[in-house]
């Protein structure tokens, strides 16, 4: 019998305490008491057929606010659905301020191997220049209850470049991690986004000194063993997160929840973006689908090749021509001679890539080849 490809799952837990004044993703602040609904709503969401899972990344919004029936109940309701193949990456985001031993004790349990902690800072003036309630103190307590529980495998995310924010600070937040000694590190400049409150508060952040302090740390990490594999993120040797690689590889994924996107047979669909139509739309129709759009060829070879370029080995250009055919890969592959003879993107075998340089300016570049 002919075996359906295996997909990433991704369900959006929009739930928030408060929401951070640099945020803009689609989130519902202190609106926990819609949880039982949004479970309900979840689990009404139609699902492809057949399709086993190879990943599987619980996400927010702040997935650890919600309470332990909640959770235990979105984990029976996706192994209903799938088979989650042996070995699958099982994701869960937390926030320190909400991380318990009994939480971290159910994850475990209920077969996640992975936990990704909103960690920001070790700095708590910083932290409090970006509104999270949480504070350096319950960032350690978080950690050690997690490595407790047995989580090997943990992420955390680091933010820098505010305005105000020193050299030094960022170093001495980086040493900190690095203390932690955690398997991945996502790291994010900060970034002022329309949807956020910063930006309503015009707030400016510095990308020169953003762009020099990115390389420093990328430097730091290597040499702690924490490579660089993708712009914004680093791992201990084997500890590359294979839900993200999935989508910087173009593999299909499907989305579940509020503001969820996906990518199966080509077709890309997103979910409402707010909490109330949602669950309005799940309540009455039964999909909550806000919208959908089919690349043309050339266009999705083009943003294939763009995230591709995000990984540090690079493109395959092999596997594009594959996908997308051989004339096609060569165009681009012309497009981008100017950016070699730069000394931004390098031949590497099979593969195309970023150099050191190129990483720093990607934005740049992919601007130009769209
Ligand atoms: S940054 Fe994270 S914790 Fe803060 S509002 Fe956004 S999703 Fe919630």
């Amino acid at each position: 019998m002919l075996q359906c490809p295996e997909l990433s799952l991704y369900v959006h837990i929009p739930f928030c305490v408060s929401k951070c004044p640099y945020c803009s993703f689609a989130v519902a602040a202190g609106q926990l008491q819609r949880e039982a609904e949004y479970c309900t709503a979840l689990a009404r969401e139609a699902v492809p057929e057949g399709r086993r899972l190879r990943t599987v990344y619980i996400g927010g919004g702040t997935p650890s606010c919600l309470s332990e029936g909640a959770i235990e109940r979105l984990f029976q309701d996706i192994r209903r659905r799938f088979n989650i193949v042996d070995g699958a990456e099982v994701t869960f985001e937390l926030n320190p301020e909400s991380v318990t031993l009994n939480q971290a004790r159910l994850l475990k349990s209920l077969g996640v191997n992975r936990v990704s902690l909103g960690v920001q800072s070790l700095n708590d003036r910083t932290l409090e220049a970006l509104g999270r309630p949480h504070r350096c103190a319950e960032t350690r307590r978080a950690f050690h209850i997690l490595r407790a529980a047995g989580f090997v495998n943990i992420n955390v995310d680091l933010i820098y470049g505010l305005p105000g924010q020193s050299r030094d600070d960022v170093l001495s937040d980086l040493a900190g991690i690095l203390e932690l000694n955690s398997e991945h590190v996502s790291l994010y400049a900060l970034n002022i986004e329309e949807r956020s409150l910063f930006f309503a508060r015009r707030m400016e952040v510095d990308n020169d000194a953003q762009g020099e302090l990115y390389g420093e740390v990328c430097r730091r990490m290597e040499v702690q063993g924490v490579a660089q594999y993708e712009i914004s993120n680093f791992a201990r040797s084997g500890a590359e997160a294979r839900h993200n690689m999935n989508y910087w590889q173009g593999g299909e994924y499907l989305g579940l929840g509020m503001s969820a996107h996906s990518y199966i047979d080509g077709e890309r669909f997103w979910n409402a973006d707010t909490l109330p139509k949602y669950l309005a739309l799940m309540a009455g129709t039964g999909t909550a689908r806000a919208g959908a759009e089919r690349l043309a060829g050339q266009e999705s070879l083009v943003e294939h090749f763009l995230f591709g370029l995000r990984m540090n080995r690079g493109v395959d250009l092999g596997a594009l021509e594959q996908r997308f055919g051989r004339e096609m890969a060569f165009e681009k592959k012309e497009a981008l001679t100017s950016f070699m003879e730069l000394g931004l993107l390098e031949e590497s075998g099979e593969h195309i890539r970023a150099t050191a340089r190129g990483r720093l300016v990607l934005d740049e570049i992919s601007a130009r080849i769209v």
